[in-house]
């Protein structure tokens, strides 16, 4: 068993199936999951932090296209955005997923906690059970963490973006991004006030988004893996659907995201490539994305529904056919 389990570099012991890899874990990106994304229009809800070196905020100009403002978008939306796509896998494998608000918190709507009981959640934390040990919870439990001092199982890290492409790493979930500060201005329909501006809203976005979000795992357990990469299809999958959009500015096309998780097994140099648009993905890359397709992606997936299925009953355990 543990021979198995340094050749993967995998911790499968707790899983009822055989979990293998064609290639070893240690020629992979692995603990770091690489998210690609590329947003016309991206406006966080929680803010930019800027990093005005070059152009100090009096100096900030809206129109200016050569404002070179990088920063930082904090991943707090983010994660809440990828936790929904989360939700969504382990509800559509027949199971229930972990509240992410307390169930005595203070919720505007009345009676919206005991609805979504109702729609494919659990209350939060009630799959630890009274003596917890390490795979009691469910995995969305594990992966985003629950109460005061269990740490999620995945690190979010934030987003530095630059309008320099040569300053951008996407190794270290570096992004191109276009910071701006949009003006709006909110004016009187009545007849008397002459169209004048009632009021003045300013609003932090990014445009023309195009890198890596940076995630990694804390422990290396394959369903983690199965669950982020079909968490991640699903987002793609229903980027303009309004739920299924990122961060704020919705109704106005905000936070429609492509959005991919790199090929695993790509080395660093080839995750720079993939964002090179002068330069071609090489041959040896093809092949590992055909690795990766029909080797790789399903037994991470198959991984996925033997950990549901141990902590729901009522669920098949995947066969060994299904990863073939
Ligand atoms: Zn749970």
């Amino acid at each position: 068993m543990h021979g198995e389990r340094d050749r993967d570099g995998f911790d499968d012991a707790h899983l009822d199936i055989e979990f293998g890899l064609p290639r070893p874990v240690g020629e992979m990106l692995f603990p770091d999951i690489y998210i690609g994304l590329d947003i016309d229009l991206l406006a966080p809800g929680d803010g930019i932090v800027t990093d005005r070196h070059h152009a100090s905020a009096d100096r900030y100009e809206a129109d200016d296209p050569q404002n070179q403002i990088a920063g930082q978008i904090s991943p707090f939306t983010l994660s809440g955005w990828l936790r929904h796509g989360c939700e969504r896998v382990v509800q559509a494998a027949g199971a229930t997923a972990c509240h992410p608000g307390e169930a005595n918190a203070d919720y505007m709507l009345q009676g919206v906690y005991d609805r979504d009981l109702d729609a494919g959640y659990h209350e939060k934390g009630t799959c630890i059970g009274e003596n917890a040990d390490d795979n009691a919870g469910c995995v969305i439990h594990d992966l985003f963490g629950g109460f005061g001092d269990r740490a999620g199982r995945v690190i979010r890290r934030p987003i530095r973006f630059s309008p320099i492409r040569r300053q951008v790493d996407v190794t270290q979930g570096e992004a191109e991004a276009h910071y701006r500060q949009l003006n709006t201005q909110v004016r009187s329909r009545n007849a008397e006030d002459e169209g004048q501006p009632l009021r003045q809203a300013t609003r932090d976005v990014v445009g023309n988004l195009v890198g890596t979000w940076r995630l990694t795992l804390r422990e290396l357990k394959p369903e983690y893996v199965g669950l982020l990469v079909e968490a991640v299809d699903y987002l793609d999958a229903h980027s303009d659907d309004y739920e299924m959009q990122l961060g704020g500015a919705r109704n106005f096309g905000g936070g429609i995201a492509d959005v991919e998780v790199v090929n695993p097994l790509y080395t660093e140099a080839e995750l720079r490539r993939v964002y090179n648009r002068a330069q071609d993905p090489t041959s040896a890359m093809d092949t590992k994305d055909d690795i990766w397709r029909d080797q790789c992606r399903e037994e991470f997936v198959r991984a996925l529904q033997a950990r549901i299925a141990a902590g729901d009953g009522d669920l098949p355990m995947p066969t060994e056919e299904e990863s073939a």
